[in-house]
């Protein structure tokens, strides 16, 4: 049996296999591995890519959230409204700089966080709201920016999984007043290790942030800042510059990919992504519903097909946050119980696409 799997990152890399040997051993030889010229290059590279003035690289995506909740001062005492449904991150982050994490649910239609929703969760506590791009599709950013402006609060984009979405022709990372993202190697720009960056047009958060993830200094053993050590190495940087001249190609692939499955899945077993208008996806993720969600990923996996749940348990139901698990929040644990990822990557086999649009037809068939 032919098997279909989740995401190859070894076939993507043979395509690139001649840039990325490249840039290690131009590193390799350079003989310099933190903060240098390559790091410089991806940053300015990647600023430029997501239409912001500044990209700061750090050690990786919960650091970028983490490190941008600390330059805006956001601590205890303070709320911050997440997403009730994302990945643990998110929330993770707020808690950790000693802020409490305020959930608010999803629009059931896109899986990003409902605007209608945000207002009432605010209060005179709250410092920022984190929307996060779920899947590679951006949330109604219009909406919630419009919602902070009048409370007089901060927006800080959980970017991880939408390098190259754009929301209205602007791009994810551009669209509050800070963005974090991650490197992660599965992300849609994935270094070959750990990475991530803070992306902002205020000069002043990229300064701050520069000199926090270096022990706070910019002169060497001068240290304004109680900082941490959180950067984004040469050799990662290196590799993050050969993605990035892929990237859009890459996630063109994806697109082709995602609309394959759009118009070839059967609508009446399953439900498809909905895209709103003022979305341009990027598909990090491709997420169906089914209400058989567990008998079909068994299903799938007879036939030879992987798949995975994001997310099984939704961040207020994990037990390191058993204080939350009184939180009454309906519409992310139902899409707990329903999502299903299929097999998206750039360069997948039609053979391996039609495999999978045959086996979720012929489940339904053979019900
Ligand atoms: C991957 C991810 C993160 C964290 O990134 P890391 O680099 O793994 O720390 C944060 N938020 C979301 C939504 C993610 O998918």
């Amino acid at each position: 049996m032919n098997t279909v799997p989740f995401l190859d990152l070894g076939r993507l890399h043979e395509k690139i296999r001649e840039p990325l040997n490249e840039a290690y051993h131009r590193v390799m030889d350079s003989a310099w591995y933190c903060l240098g010229p390559e790091l410089e290059a991806f940053e300015s590279e990647f600023a430029n890519y997501s239409d912001v003035k500044f990209c700061v690289g750090v050690g990786n995506g919960l650091e970028a959230l983490s490190l941008l909740l600390k330059v805006y001062g956001i601590g205890p005492g303070d709320e911050v409204i997440v997403p009730s449904n994302t990945f643990i991150a998110t929330w993770l982050a707020v808690s950790g700089c000693g802020a409490k994490p305020v959930p608010v649910e999803p629009d059931v239609s896109t899986h990003n966080i409902s605007p209608d929703l945000i207002s009432a969760a605010i209060t005179e506590r709250t410092k920022a709201i984190i929307p996060v791009h779920l899947y590679g599709m951006t949330a109604d950013m219009d909406l919630i920016n419009g919602i902070a402006k009048k409370h007089n609060i901060l927006v800080i984009e959980d970017a991880a999984q939408s390098q190259g979405a754009r929301y209205k022709n602007r791009r994810a990372g551009s669209l509050g007043d800070a963005a974090a993202t991650s490197f992660y190697p599965g992300k849609n720009l994935g270094a070959l290790g750990d990475g991530g960056a803070i992306l902002t047009n205020d000069e002043e958060v990229a300064n701050k942030a520069r000199k926090l993830r270096n022990y706070g200094s910019v002169v060497k053993y001068e240290h304004e800042l109680a900082g941490v050590n959180s950067r984004l190495d040469e050799m990662q940087a290196a590799f993050l510059r050969v993605k990035l001249s892929v990237l859009d190609e890459w996630n063109q692939s994806r697109r082709d990919v995602a609309d394959f499955y759009s118009r070839r899945l059967d609508k009446a077993s399953v439900i498809v992504p909905n895209v709103p208008n003022y979305a341009e996806p990027v598909w990090h993720l491709y997420v169906i519903r089914s209400n058989e969600r567990n008998k079909l990923m068994a299903y799938l996996k007879n036939r030879g097909v992987e798949t995975v749940v994001h997310y099984p348990k939704p961040p207020h139901f994990q037990r390191c946050y058993k204080k939350f698990e009184d939180l009454n929040l309906p519409i992310a644990e139902n899409l707990a119980k329903e999502v299903i990822s299929l097999p998206i990557f750039p360069g997948m086999k039609s053979e391996e696409i039609n495999t999978i649009i045959n086996a979720v037809r012929s489940f339904q068939d053979e019900k």
